[in-house]
């Protein structure tokens, strides 16, 4: 039983007593009403305490970023990490988490009213090749669809009144999508391109509707949190800051080595929003657009991997919310936001196989084109991804072993997701635990074990069948995915886990 399924458990049947005394609390036994209100009050404290407890768990398990290969070590220290310094005050500067659970009751309801919404309009109107219930699946597949971002801007921003709200023009709406790709695709980019901007997009609206957390931002926030992924990595050239900042690259000089790459995709999409047919923010008040923007600026620049370490440091303190909610809730918030879509930008592998595999080998191309470069024209005899040295399966264990799994750990804890199908099944008199578990964690496990297994008994040879650019044998990986998923199986989560992720 993991935590977050004992705290999911918890808090349901917190609630199921909860609304048990408030039926009877009209014409029901007041001394029986006055012991479920005691219930009550008693779960509702130990699932707090619970909470602190596993909060200390994750400071003591605070990101120790190292691997057994020197390479993947540095590349994980470079990159995710900028060696944060130690906030004794940042506690204070949180919400209570509380408000978060407390909130999560009205999310089943919310999460129908969504979906009732988007049904009822695009869909219907414009030909899309998907409508928003496939878009609410965790395992979607972007990379399985062109022109990701038309049909997911216009369905994911109608489902969250993003469109109706601000007096969104659907034609300008169109030019924007495609002006976005545009931009998305303007360095034939393997990896950072139009399918992992919409991709961010889908994950960071699926986090949104499968926790209680869209109760807790702002219409505002949510359309930023929403605009931020999709144009997170808008115009990205596929070389990393370090190669950025080393090559003494223009967009290095502008921004002064500080978060290159993200300093530019924040601005070139605000000096693209200039242009009136692509301003779909044209109708949005003057008060708000201020806000707005400087939400979108500060989510983009968190996207920045070397603040990892301190975003899930800060997250980590979140936990350490006290009985008080004297705090600024908008610090708070926004490090929630941040971490959303960090958690979205890094979850390719936390999807299924066939869906990680895909990303994963175009990344480790990006990562491989860079290193031909600084090869070819900086006789750098030994980068970072050296396409025929760089150890893929260690560089995968160390990224999702030292990165996605603590990352989606404190996001777990933090979400205490219901997810759409439980809200579906909710009405239901049968209560199924699979329901509460959340929909990352069974392919998580899977893909990690996977890499294990590869890592123990396979052939490198075998893995990869074209060097240039990389092609991985899918077919000779799957059966170590076999060999996984029978490891996974002998261990008790296994149903309770794969359950989940069939439904998610
Ligand atoms: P971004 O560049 O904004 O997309 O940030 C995500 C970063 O996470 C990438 O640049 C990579 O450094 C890293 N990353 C994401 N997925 C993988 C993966 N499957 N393997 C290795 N690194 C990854
Ligand atoms: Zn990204």
């Amino acid at each position: 039983m993991t935590t977050v399924n004992i705290l999911g458990r918890l808090r349901i049947a917190t609630e199921q007593v909860r609304k048990v005394q408030s039926s009877l609390a009209k014409d029901g036994p007041p001394d029986q009403v006055e012991i479920l209100g005691k219930v009550g009050k008693e779960l509702d404290g130990i699932l707090y305490n619970l909470v602190d407890i596993l909060s200390d768990d994750t400071r003591q398990s605070e990101i120790n970023i190292t691997s057994n290969d020197g390479q993947i070590s540095k590349w994980l220290e470079q990159t995710f990490s900028s060696k944060p310094q130690r906030s004794t005050t940042a506690a204070s500067r949180f919400e209570s988490i509380k408000a978060v659970i407390q909130a999560s009751s009205f999310v089943n309801a919310l999460q129908r009213q969504v979906r009732q919404n988007a049904k009822e309009r695009l869909s219907a109107v414009l030909d899309l090749p998907v409508d928003i219930y496939k878009l609410n699946l965790w395992s979607f597949n972007m990379m399985e669809y062109d022109e990701p971002f038309v049909f997911s801007i216009l369905l994911i921003f109608d489902a969250h009144d993003i469109i109706s709200r601000y007096h969104i023009d659907i034609e300008t709406l169109k030019n924007f999508c495609r002006a976005l790709t545009d931009g998305y695709q303007k360095y034939q980019t393997p990896y950072h391109n139009d399918f992992h901007g919409a991709d961010v997009l889908q994950t960071t609206h699926c986090l949104l509707i499968k926790s209680s957390l869209m109760n807790v931002f702002t219409q505002i926030e949510i359309a930023a949190l929403l605009f931020s992924a999709a144009i997170h990595d808008y115009e990205h050239p596929g070389l990393n800051n370090g190669y950025l900042v080393k090559t003494k690259n223009d967009l290095a000089l502008i921004y002064n080595d500080f978060s290159v790459l993200e300093n530019h995709h924040a601005s070139s999409m605000f000096k693209l929003l200039r242009d009136k047919r692509c301003n779909i923010w044209s109708n949005m008040d003057t008060n708000e657009y201020r806000t707005f923007r400087s939400l979108v600026i500060s989510l983009v620049l968190a996207t920045d991997m070397a603040n990892h370490a301190s975003l899930i440091e800060r997250m980590s303190t979140y936990f350490y919310f006290k009985e008080t909610n004297s705090t600024t809730p908008s610090a708070d918030s926004k490090t929630l936001l941040q971490t959303l879509l960090h958690a979205a930008d890094i979850s390719n592998a936390t999807k299924p196989w066939s869906v990680y595999i895909q990303s994963a080998e175009r990344i480790m191309e990006e990562f491989f084109i860079q290193g031909d470069l600084e090869k070819i024209n900086y006789e750098d005899r030994k980068p970072t991804f050296d396409r025929e040295s760089t150890d893929i399966v260690q560089l995968q264990i160390g990224f999702i072993t030292h990165i996605v799994h603590p990352t989606f750990d404190v996001l777990s804890k933090v979400l205490l997701i219901d997810s759409l199908d439980y809200a579906q099944k909710e009405s239901k008199a049968t209560t199924n635990l699979s329901n509460y578990t959340l929909p990352w964690q069974y392919d998580l496990q899977l893909n990690l074990e996977t890499w294990k297994q590869i890592s123990r008994n396979g052939d490198l040879k075998k893995m990869i069948a074209k060097r240039k650019p990389l092609k991985l044998n899918y077919d000779y990986l799957q059966e170590y995915v076999e060999k996984a998923k029978t490891v996974l199986r002998k261990r008790s989560q296994h149903d309770l886990l794969l359950n989940c992720a069939l439904s998610s």
